[in-house]
């Protein structure tokens, strides 16, 4: 089965023996062990021992991910030497609060053993990054690409952040528990994998248009991947064993591919800037859904932008940004929009690199929309894959008003120095948020 064949990449860039495309050097990750298996049961211990961590080992799991695998690990360990359970409860948050409850409870462990998905493996590597400890994760939902990612997203009195952390020297999926994690886990995994499209057709557009360093290694190692998962995304929702195999590597490869680049653009730009507004400036009581299920709303929202950009024959004229420090500021309140507009400053155009811009979107054009062409999916496979494992597609999914949403796409650019298509529609007068979100 080609699935299996695929470990290839995974094992490759572990062993340092992946080519990058671009230069032929051998890439290099900064993980020690990484396993998919059938079922792990029996050989949870043999696994942390290989990795030869110090102890006592702080054990981090919540209510679901205890039942599902907790108890296991802990069981394992035992034998090993001294465990400290840190249960934290029904839906842990993934902030300052929780995370100094994590350190305080597990001063004197020497490693963090994390059990769990996104909330709790931010938890463990923020942790022992801060403590100067080791950290390895037993994985319980293919939901997010941060297992190995070297940040973790940690809420910073009210702020969402996204904080440094250690790679874990470990991640170990069992497919057996993955295939009965929650199925918005699933959903919202698949959401953070499908925005690879959106992300890679933003980054290209940047690096023609403003000569941005661009990288072919994280969609290199995903594309096949991709492929297969596409074909039958429902087989996630049946438990297909392959297809989990499929989505969790393409979130493993997907984190190791923002390590490689040194920051998060291969998978993270216009659609998760989107998202991100929504979280800075959400509607009245609005309870946040997962990460990736606001990723697979606002992928499908870029995906529709760049189909009716790149359909034209010519390319768009640019014009200056229309932006200023005081209309940031009301948007955002004071500080938050001084601290945004210092942020995009180079991004801005005036007129003159507009007309500059425009000489090159004049030249560049019919090549680079069959470059970016070649390698994004149109909204329409990308929402007929949404409708398949039945993932949120469209705001109202995701409990957000018509307003909040039309605000986060027309504002999602001013929050970040990151060119994507939202910049180059909104300077050139083509950013209709209505037209993009039924
Ligand atoms: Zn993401």
């Amino acid at each position: 089965m080609g699935r299996l064949r695929q470990m290839e990449n995974l094992r490759k860039l572990l062993a340092g023996t992946y080519r990058d495309p671009d230069t032929g050097e051998f890439l290099h990750v900064p993980m020690r062990m990484l396993k998919i298996e059938p079922s792990l049961a029996g050989c949870e211990g043999d696994l942390i021992k290989a990795l030869d961590l110090p102890g006592p080992f702080a054990v981090l799991s919540d209510d679901n991910t205890h039942e599902a695998l907790g108890h296991r690990i802990e069981a394992a360990l035992k034998p090993l030497g001294e465990v400290v359970a840190i249960r934290l409860g029904k839906r842990p948050h993934p902030d300052d609060k929780t995370a100094a409850r994590v350190m305080r409870e597990g001063e004197k462990a020497g490693s963090y053993i994390a059990v769990g998905s996104g909330s709790i493996t931010d938890l463990a590597k923020y942790s022992a990054a801060r403590q100067g400890k080791r950290c390895a994760v037993f994985a319980t939902a293919p939901s997010m690409n941060g297992y190995t990612s070297v940040n973790a997203a940690i809420t910073v009195n009210g702020h969402k952040k996204s904080l440094a952390a250690v790679s874990p020297d470990g991640v170990f999926i069992d497919l057996d528990v993955l295939a009965k994690a929650p199925k918005r886990l699933i959903q919202a995994g698949f959401g953070d994998a499908i925005c690879r499209s959106t992300a890679q057709a933003d980054w290209l557009l940047a690096s023609r248009l403003l000569g941005q360093t661009y990288r072919l290694a994280p969609f290199a190692f995903i594309a096949d991947l991709e492929n297969e998962l596409i074909a039958d995304p429902a087989a996630l929702l049946k438990g297909d064993r392959a297809a989990l195999s499929c989505l969790i590597q393409i979130l493993l490869l997907s984190g190791f591919g923002m390590t490689i680049c040194g920051g998060s653009y291969p998978a993270s730009q216009g659609e998760h800037l989107i998202s991100h507004h929504v979280e800075m400036m959400p509607p009245e009581g609005w309870e946040p859904a997962l990460h990736g299920e606001q990723i697979a709303v606002t992928t499908l929202v870029m995906a529709k932008l760049q189909d009716d950009i790149l359909e034209r024959d010519v390319p768009p004229e640019l014009g200056a940004s229309r932006l200023s420090v005081h209309r940031l500021r009301s948007h955002f309140g004071e500080d938050v929009g001084l601290a945004c507009w210092k942020d995009i400053q180079p991004k801005l155009a005036d007129d003159t690199s507009a007309a500059r811009l425009n000489e090159r979107l004049q030249a560049l054009w019919p090549r680079l929309r069959s470059e970016i062409n070649l390698v994004r999916r149109p909204a329409a496979q990308i929402d007929k894959a949404l409708r398949d494992i039945e993932a949120p597609r469209r705001y109202g999914d995701i409990g957000l008003t018509r307003t909040a949403f039309t605000d986060a796409i027309l504002h999602a650019r001013e929050i970040r120095n990151r060119y994507t298509f939202l910049d180059l529609a909104a300077d050139s007068g083509l950013l209709e948020p209505e037209r993009l979100i039924d």
